[in-house]
């Protein structure tokens, strides 16, 4: 899969590409990333990228033509615009599951106070990481380029990882424990060690189960579940949880 991305930083994503799983995957060829600077489409002496607002008012705006020349140079080969903006749509595990499936992703990264209006109109897709506000779109285009790159095949070592884990299957993950068995007085619960794979497997969506209702009541409301599943939710709705 190719990433395309369109900053006023392009260092910016030096290190954080370089490091761990996704610096391997780039090193492997299953991830393609470019970081191409907006700046170097900017028209006169000083490479403008920014103006004042129409209307006045506080802060700088991107302007659009650097943006517009920089996609139109970049897009040759086709790719879905995703554009970084605190208005979006929500990120999360089934947009970037969507996305994975995409051979080739251009992302937009705003800066100072936002970006002229005309620059909605080139994307695809505004896509939002969370309900605050940052100073630029790199880090917001870093989100979705590693939950969007673990997801491509081979970028994991094991596959089923991304299947088990968190937001996956609509649950959120079971805990997990590693060596030692004692900790300070706490324990891993008996039943990890107990080399009984159907009573994990058990354990663990349990464990998924319950930490979703309590954790995370929007994603599941407990009509879903049948069987087990729904005794499990009765319970914890019994003991008042
Ligand atoms: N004034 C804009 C507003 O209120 O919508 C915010 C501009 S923000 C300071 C500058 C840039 O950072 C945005 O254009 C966008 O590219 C990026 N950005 C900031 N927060 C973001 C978020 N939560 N999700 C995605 N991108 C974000």
């Amino acid at each position: 899969m190719r990433f395309d991305i369109l900053t006023l930083f392009p260092d910016f994503f030096i290190s954080p590409l370089e490091q761990s799983i996704i610096g391997k995957a780039i090193a492997k060829g299953l991830i393609e990333v470019h970081a191409h600077n907006i700046r170097d489409y900017a028209r006169g002496k000083h490479r403008t990228t920014d103006d004042y607002p129409y209307g006045g008012g506080h802060g700088m705006v991107m302007k659009v033509e650097p943006v517009t020349l920089a996609l139109e140079a970049v897009k040759g080969g086709g790719g879905k615009v995703v554009l970084t903006t605190p208005q979006g749509v929500p990120f999360n595990h089934a947009l970037a599951e969507a996305l994975s499936k995409e051979d080739r992703l251009i992302i937009i990264c705003g800066r100072y106070e936002g970006f002229d209006e005309r620059i909605r109109g080139l994307a695809d897709l505004e896509v939002s990481i969370g309900d605050y506000v940052l100073t630029g779109g790199e880090i917001p285009a870093l989100v979705i380029m590693d939950a969007v790159g673990r997801l491509i095949p081979g970028v994991l070592g094991e596959p089923e990882s991304a299947v088990s884990e968190s937001y996956a299957g609509g649950l959120l993950e079971y805990p997990q424990y590693t060596r030692p068995e004692e900790f300070r007085g706490k324990k891993v619960p008996e039943v990890l060690l107990s080399g009984n794979h159907a009573e994990i497997e058990k354990w663990r969506r349990a464990e998924s189960i319950k930490r979703t209702y309590l954790k995370r009541p929007d994603l599941i409301s407990g009509e879903e579940f049948t069987g087990n599943d729904r005794k499990i939710i009765e319970e914890l709705k019994k003991s008042g949880k």
